[in-house]
């Protein structure tokens, strides 16, 4: 097709204005809706409502356009689109590892009853596999007589903190789809990424619903494998930061996500790989990803290690013993404390008793929605400020680059537990800090 498909985005948390924002920005007409209208009049207002790096001036530089809206309006959004983007939630069921797929759900059959004519609906949301072919079933019950929808589903890999980066310039593109029209539409959708190269597979939907969670899957294994490789170390008295060193020097290995630490959290990786299981147990074929079970289990055992850390460095029990807890965002860049380990740990150790001063750079709002018995802090140095221990959960940049004498002169006792790995251990131990790290000797 020559002219420019008219793209609708439905839902505008992390994935969906990132989408809609960076679409406009590739020059289409977008028009994105939401269900919560204080998102929506936040986004139409240029103000975004969450924290993520480069988003916040694109969007306004989008909204000048004229290219890009937001609204709660799905009528508009079915009469104007030709492809409609899905990225709504699919968070963890509440009483069982499957996903939630109410939104999703919901979502397509909003558009399902109201679209008249030939337009392609587009999952982008995390799904398990299977969930596009029942959909495609549920759309045809429900449109009306005239309309055309056809389904496909295109995975998003996109990275908080780099999410525009990531959309503009993707490792891939992934295609679920059923017919030749359909694959025209998402190239037609994506063209200027397709002109820049941008590599594309053209997949079955269940195929491309696969590759997200099999990513995720593998990503998540590879940061627990070298964690399962740190509680050896901790046993064994070797050190997992050079093991890890040593194994990234062969490619077939490669050093990305082999960073041992604290481990994964967020709104992705946790929630995705108890939802395959959940699947998998369905369709039969538990056995070939019950290993995700001890992915998991590795994952959150680094939790209780790190509070076990800043109860040895005490030498007592955490009951009333200051801690400060920098970081509660899941990782770096994102102001996003959905299964944030960071904030886990600030909890558990809460609850042994400790007078737990939690500081993030972007995060305290939600962690505070999350978590409201915890203290925050709005520095760095208040957080640290007679401190007895302090503990490194999240490595923002502040973190990593902060003097240790500097900290040195506010904290009570120089003591710290670097839960990422991410400190620069000589200068802590020049500074005359006791240091301690996640699967290293306590002498290192
Ligand atoms: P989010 O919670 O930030 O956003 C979801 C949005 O959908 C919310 O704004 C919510 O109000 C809206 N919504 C819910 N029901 C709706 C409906 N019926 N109609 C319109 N809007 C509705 O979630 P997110 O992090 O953006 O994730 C969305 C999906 O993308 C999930 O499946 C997730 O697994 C996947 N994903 C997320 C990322 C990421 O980094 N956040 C990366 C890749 C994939």
């Amino acid at each position: 097709m020559n002219i420019p498909p008219r793209i609708t985005v439905i839902g505008t948390g992390y994935l969906g204005a990132t989408q809609a924002v960076c679409m406009a920005h590739l020059g289409y007409e977008v028009v994105a809706v939401d269900v919560d209208p204080a998102k929506v009049a936040a986004l139409a207002s240029g103000k975004l409502p969450f924290f993520e790096p480069a988003l916040d001036t694109l969007l306004v530089e989008t909204l000048a356009t004229g290219r890009l809206r937001f609204t709660t309006d799905f009528d508009l959004a079915a009469e104007f689109g030709d492809v409609h983007f899905i990225c709504v939630g699919t968070p963890q069921s509440s009483g069982s590892d499957a996903a939630d797929l109410r939104y999703v759900d919901a979502a397509f059959g909003e558009l399902a009853r109201r679209v008249t004519r030939k337009a392609l609906l587009v999952g982008k949301s995390t799904v398990p596999v299977g969930t596009a072919d029942r959909l495609a079933e549920r759309i045809v019950e429900l449109s009306p007589a005239g309309a055309e929808l056809e389904l496909a589903w295109n995975p998003e890999f996109l990275r908080e903190g780099f999410a525009v980066e990531d959309t503009l310039r993707p490792d891939r593109l992934v295609f679920g789809v059923r017919s030749a029209w359909a694959e025209q539409m998402l190239r037609a959708a994506y063209s200027p990424l397709l002109a820049a190269g941008t590599p594309v597979v053209v997949a079955d939907p269940a195929t491309a619903e696969l590759v997200k969670v099999a990513a995720n899957s593998f990503l998540a294994t590879k940061i627990s494998f070298i964690n399962a490789m740190a509680e050896v170390c901790e046993a064994a008295g070797a050190d997992v930061s050079l093991l890890a060193k040593a194994l990234s020097y062969d490619d077939r290995i490669g050093g990305r996500f082999l960073k041992p630490g604290l481990g994964f959290g967020g709104g992705c990786l946790p929630k995705d790989i108890r939802a395959f299981r959940a699947r998998a147990e369905e369709l039969g074929v538990s056995a070939a990803v019950a290993f995700l079970h001890e992915v998991d289990q590795i994952n959150l055992r680094r939790r209780s290690r790190t509070v076990d850390l800043v109860r040895e460095l005490a030498g007592r029990s955490l009951q009333g013993v200051r801690v400060a807890a920098l970081g509660a965002a899941f990782k770096p860049d994102s102001d996003d404390v959905r299964d944030a380990p960071a904030l886990d740990v600030a909890r558990l150790l809460y609850l042994e008793g400790a007078s737990v001063v939690v500081y993030d750079p972007q995060a305290n709002a939600n962690a505070h929605r999350a978590y409201p018995d915890l203290d925050y802090a709005d520095t760095l140095g208040e957080a640290v400020d007679g401190a007895d221990v302090v503990v490194l959960l999240t490595e923002w940049a502040e973190f990593v680059t902060a003097d240790p004498e500097d900290m040195g002169v506010l904290v009570a006792q120089r003591r710290i537990v670097d839960g990422r790995g991410a400190l620069d251990v000589a200068r802590y131990r020049a500074a005359g800090w006791e240091y301690r790290a996640l699967g290293r000797p306590a002498e290192v």
